[in-house]
């Protein structure tokens, strides 16, 4: 029986659901524990009837100025204090740009082990996560001692919410001092309305679209599905698109449930950010595309004549 600490993320106000996802993981790792959660920000006394519906006994809220825009330093004590108020046995939260970052920073800091962009989890727990940029899986547990999880959003199915299960509240006074890095300004590079790394279905071109402008017929289709659009490094690369479109190895990490390959040819770097996509559909000229292998279906065509007919034959049956 353990106890395990989820750090819930909070974007535009709103849980990010790779928080419910969090606890639904943290669930199966207390095997029959204690669930509890810790939310920073403005919003956290709101959003702590959420995550008690979602499993959490007690939910830790804490706001303090120094948290309203993510920096290493500030997040990273306000989590140590977390914990030490909390006490888990283990804590998770999601492999997010903040997880990837804060976690390893927390669990030197405390002498916890860590386990991070975990895809599955079974009993045990036993924590499966991708190694060799995504040629093979690896299956971990723990051996001993506190550990820190970051799961992979979109991988772990969240429970649902029960709305009968109520969470104690216990507001946090946090002391977060000596910053080296305050954030001034926070400047969104995407214009896209869907969260890339949380999409169910993501659009992405590559250099095939030859041009910024090469981008608008995948913003068409996007618009229908409800879509966020992604990009290789060649599009970034070329200047088609900004760098936070980016997915892959050095990018962010999708694992949507239908992921549209536009003009992209499939190179390692690529699939380590798109492999596990649930559905994989690829577009390219060329049928010899590396992609092709990885992909559900395939269609070798011109992007710019097949991604306006799909447009046009999806309106259809969505819109
Ligand atoms: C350390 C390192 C890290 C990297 N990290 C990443 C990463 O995170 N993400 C990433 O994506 N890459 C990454 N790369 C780069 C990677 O190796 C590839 O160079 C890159 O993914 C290629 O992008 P691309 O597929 O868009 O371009 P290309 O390889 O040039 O492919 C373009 C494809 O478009 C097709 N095409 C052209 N015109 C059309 C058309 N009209 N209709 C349909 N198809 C068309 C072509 O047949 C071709 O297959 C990394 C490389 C290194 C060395």
């Amino acid at each position: 029986m353990k106890k395990v600490l989820v750090l819930a993320e909070v974007r535009d106000g709103q849980l990010r659901n790779v928080s419910l996802e969090a606890l639904a993981a943290a669930k199966t790792i207390a095997a029959g524990g204690e669930v509890v959660a810790g939310v920073f920000g403005a919003e956290a006394q709101a959003l702590a009837a959420a995550l008690g519906q979602h499993g959490a006994s007690t939910v830790y809220t804490a706001n303090h100025e120094a948290l309203a825009a993510y920096t290493p330093d500030a997040y990273a004590q306000a989590v140590v204090q977390l914990i030490e108020l909390a006490n888990p046995d283990a804590v998770v939260m999601g492999h997010t740009s903040i997880g990837r970052d804060v976690a390893p920073r927390v669990a030197a800091r405390l002498g916890f082990g860590l386990v991070s962009d975990v895809t599955a989890l079974d009993e045990g727990p036993l924590f499966t996560r991708p190694i060799y940029a995504g040629k093979a899986f690896q299956q971990r547990k723990f051996v001993d001692g506190k550990t820190f999880v970051t799961i992979r959003p979109n991988n772990i199915k969240p429970g649902e919410a029960d709305a009968s299960k109520t969470a104690t509240v216990v507001p946090v006074d946090l002391e977060i001092k000596a910053l080296r890095t305050i954030v001034k300004e926070v400047v969104r590079k995407t214009s896209g309305k869907v969260d890339l790394s949380e999409a169910k279905v993501v659009i992405a071109g590559g250099r095939g679209v030859k041009s910024a402008d090469g981008f608008k017929p995948l913003y068409e289709l996007a618009e229908v599905l409800g879509a966020a659009v992604g990009a290789s490094r060649g599009a970034c690369d070329a200047d088609y698109c900004d760098y936070s479109m980016q997915i892959g190895q050095t990018g962010k990490v999708v694992t949507p449930d239908l992921y549209i390959a536009c003009g992209i040819s499939g190179a390692i770097q690529h699939l380590a950010g798109m492999s596990s996509s649930k559905v994989i559909v690829a577009i390219n000229k060329d049928p010899e595309a590396p992609i092709f292998q990885i992909a559900d279906y395939g269609i070798v065509g011109d992007l710019f004549e097949v991604v306006p007919l799909l447009t046009a034959e999806l309106k259809k049956v969505l819109v």
